[in-house]
């Protein structure tokens, strides 16, 4: 194991604590501190930059975030078993690890950030990751608050993110994160880096929010994905019935063939179809 500063091993640190991990808050640590290293390094440069770290846990990444520069680390963890080993890290690095205490899902960064730019690097717990991803693509305004995203996800998630049309695995989370953003698989990591390992393989993505997306209500967009994509076997004059308008004049509106179906349909496809649902139902215009 690499060297990168002078706190205890992690092995250590999660025996003192008590850090037995627990399935119900998604944790799986990484102890290789090469591994976490890596993950930091995806997110260069961190000289002087503020990071926003969910679920630190014993403190893996957030050592390595540290160790390699990170002006500023905003670290929201649940566990209160942590916290403790995490003022440990605290110390060590004076005034640059904010440790909040707390449910990522209830926690908005911008309260600490007071205009200031941020990346978001985790590891994040799989049980939620799907939902905070959500969540910071329907950012708005946008540009949002974060530069860039580096994120572990399991490595099936990636795929998602990830997914171009007429793929298997292009869904709803492709559009959303195609629009907004520039995703990319860095690399995999195997479940034998974790403690405890997860049964599948997991995938580090990096997501650079795009300056100017096509101009569209993100609600809009949910709202036509999940119903395309809800039936996604079924032509797009069906599945969309489920939005409780007129599917047909919605895709004639959208120029979209009524018998296609979602994952045939590209991000500008979908944003054309939720204009048009946005200006039929009154909602925010695009
Ligand atoms: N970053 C550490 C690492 O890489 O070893 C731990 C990663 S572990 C996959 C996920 C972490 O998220 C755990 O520490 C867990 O306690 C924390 N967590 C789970 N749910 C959370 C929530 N709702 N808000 C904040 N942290 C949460």
């Amino acid at each position: 194991m690499a060297q990168i500063d002078d706190l205890p091993p992690l092995r250590e640190v999660i025996r003192r604590h008590e850090l037995r991990p627990k399935k119900s808050l998604g944790q799986n640590f990484l102890l290789d501190l090469n591994l976490t290293a890596r993950i930091a390094r995806a997110a260069e440069p961190l000289a002087g930059s503020t990071i926003v770290e969910i679920g630190p846990g014993p403190g893996g990444l957030t050592r390595a975030l540290l160790a390699l520069g990170a002006g500023r680390v905003i670290a929201v963890e649940r566990d209160e078993r942590a916290i403790a080993a995490l003022q440990e890290i605290a110390a060590r690095y004076p005034g640059r690890l904010e440790i909040v205490s707390g449910d990522a899902l209830r926690f908005d960064p911008r309260s600490r950030l007071n205009g200031a730019r941020a990346k978001i690097v985790a590891n994040l717990p799989y049980n939620i990751a799907t939902v905070l991803l959500v969540d910071w693509l329907t950012s708005e305004p946008w540009p949002p608050w974060f530069d860039e995203m580096v994120l572990m996800f399991q490595r099936e998630v990636a795929e998602r993110i990830v997914a171009p049309p007429g793929s298997k695995t292009y869904g709803r989370l492709s559009v959303l994160a195609g629009w907004r953003t520039q995703a990319k698989i860095l690399f995999d990591v195997a479940p034998s880096a974790f403690v405890p390992p997860p049964k599948v393989t997991s995938s580090v993505v990096r997501l650079v929010p795009r300056q100017a997306p096509l101009a569209c209500d993100a609600r809009a967009l949910q709202r036509v994905t999940e119903a395309g994509f809800g039936q996604r076997r079924k032509m797009l004059r069906q599945s969309l019935k489920t939005l409780g308008i007129d599917a047909a004049a919605l895709l004639a509106a959208a120029g979209i063939e009524p018998t296609a179906r979602a994952e045939d349909i590209s991000v500008e496809g979908f944003v054309a179809l939720a204009r048009a649902f946005a200006e039929r139902t009154q909602s925010r215009v695009c």
